[in-house]
């Protein structure tokens, strides 16, 4: 599996690159120092195996002490430093964690510092064993909660085995440069964070927080010399806002992958003019099936609707109807996934469970719409009130729910604001309330990540549709 490919790599301790982050690189060699060196410790200090909490932003320690945690046999939770402290506090809540890798403040954990350290160490010990087995929970990824709480999915390592020896297969790639867009608390990262071990590539860590810097991120492009990219379409059509993001920028770039947004053909247009020798692969799917269950590759001049793609031979994808009863071609429904690639389920109990027996099976009940054409999957919609924004999955109940405990809001709705295409252009928090917007934006901002804060609109009264309900379209005229 993975990490016995992965631990024989490491052994070989060579002088190729495995991660580049600024203007530091880290050979195969440091890479397994590292490992090693955390792995020891996660040894002697968390004899019970429990979580591993990982926190920081995309340094070299955050991967290395995932693979320590993997080969320990213990799940990782990698938690991006982004996220405000309140949030950050909710995870580890659910977690109990015995180790904290990375200091947050006013908990129990180790330094930067520490870290560093003790991976350090030139003395260290040779790894000899896998403790990872394959229905363990590999790591624990959160994601935005209805509820107003991050709800973790445990993804085990035979799912996460699955994924990356199907990247492996659709890519064909090897000792290729992989440049990273997401966070690691995000699982589109997961993607490049094991394509580029198990194939012994260089990983290339781009800068990509909220504070979008063109100048520091297209240096970064231009030098990273990257072969494969695994992006968002909201983060492809960023970078294509400048007429410089083409071939010349990045002249060995072969290959992008997306996936976590519906592609648009005027995406897939601009690339293949700007970059000659592209091939564009487009796939689809949740967290709770380890990063994509799909793929298909784009042909240029491609005019219709981009499918999701084909489902990857480990999985079983039907589209339902509301008895659960499987729809045939063309016939819209819910996309329901069964096989390799379904997660465990979520570390907590959640009020409407998606993780559902079908046919026998474990299956995942997506909440997104879609049908089959000639055995290519098409993504239509969400059917519930889960948006993506700037690439990242939120619900909108969240920010809703956030909102509605600061003190003195009697009421708030949040509403999503699309272009004709379906895409989320302003998420705007309607809000009755006695205190000024400025005042529940600080206080929201202690609460939600960064890409999570809407505009705020204070109102006196909510507008209410022929069905008793509150009327978000007029709401969205207001503005
Ligand atoms: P996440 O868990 O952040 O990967 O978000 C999963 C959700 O993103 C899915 O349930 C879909 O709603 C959406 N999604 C993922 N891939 C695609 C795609 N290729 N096209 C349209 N929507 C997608």
């Amino acid at each position: 599996m993975i990490l016995d490919e992965i631990l024989n790599i490491l052994k070989k301790k060579s002088k190729r690159i495995a991660y580049t982050i600024g203007k530091e690189k880290f050979t195969y060699a440091d890479f397994y120092k590292y490992v090693s060196n955390i792995y020891e410790f996660l040894e002697e200090n968390n004899k019970e195996k429990k979580p591993v909490i990982v926190f920081g932003h995309k340094q070299v320690y955050m991967k290395a002490a995932f693979l320590a945690c993997s080969f320990a046999g213990m799940a990782y939770v990698p938690v991006d430093d982004s996220m405000s402290e309140e949030r950050v506090k909710t995870i580890i809540d659910q977690v109990n964690p015995e180790i904290i890798l990375g200091e947050i403040n006013g908990l129990k954990s180790i330094s930067k510092k520490e870290i560093y350290d003790m991976m350090n160490k030139e003395d260290y010990k040779e790894i000899n064993s896998i403790s990872m087995n394959p229905e363990d929970t590999y790591y624990i990824i959160f994601t935005s909660g209805s509820t107003g709480i991050p709800k973790g999915v445990k993804v085990s390592y035979s799912n996460l085995d699955s994924c990356v020896n199907w990247l492996k297969e659709i890519t064909k790639v090897d000792k290729a440069v992989i440049l990273n867009q997401a966070n690691f608390s995000f699982d589109l990262s997961v993607a490049d964070l094991y394509l580029s071990l198990v194939t012994e590539g260089e990983h290339y860590i781009i800068d990509t927080d909220d504070k979008f810097d063109f100048e520091i991120i297209f240096k970064e492009l231009k030098n990273s010399n990257a072969n494969l990219a695994i992006f968002t379409p909201s983060f492809a059509d960023l970078l294509l806002l400048d007429k410089s993001f083409n071939q010349d920028l990045m002249p060995k770039l072969n290959t992008i992958i997306f996936c976590g947004e519906k592609l648009q053909n005027k995406t897939v247009e601009k690339l293949y003019s700007r970059f000659e020798n592209l091939q564009i692969i487009n796939s689809y799917g949740p967290t709770e099936c380890t990063f994509a269950v799909t793929s298909v590759e784009v042909p240029r001049d491609y005019k219709n609707d981009i499918p999701a793609g084909r489902p990857k031979k480990d999985v079983e994808i039907y589209v339902v109807d509301e008895n659960l009863n499987e729809l045939k071609e063309n016939e819209i429904g819910e996309i329901l996934i069964t096989g390799k690639s379904v997660a465990k389920g979520y570390i907590k109990k959640v009020e409407r469970n998606p993780f559902i027996s079908y046919k026998g099976e474990k299956a995942y009940l997506t909440g997104d719409l879609g049908y089959f054409k000639n055995g290519d999957l098409y993504f239509i919609q969400r059917k519930d009130r889960q948006i993506k924004y700037k690439g990242y999955r939120i619900e909108l109940a969240d920010i809703e729910n956030n909102i509605q405990k600061l003190k003195n809001v009697e009421k708030a709705v949040v509403v999503a604001k699309k272009d004709i295409q379906g895409k989320v252009k302003n998420i705007i928090a309607f809000v009755k309330t006695s205190e000024d917007s400025e005042k529940i934006l600080m206080e929201l901002k202690k609460k939600l990540p960064e890409y999570m804060i809407p505009k705020i609109k204070i109102v006196d009264s909510f507008p209410i549709n022929s069905n008793g309900k509150c009327d978000e379209n007029r709401l969205l005229e207001e503005i």
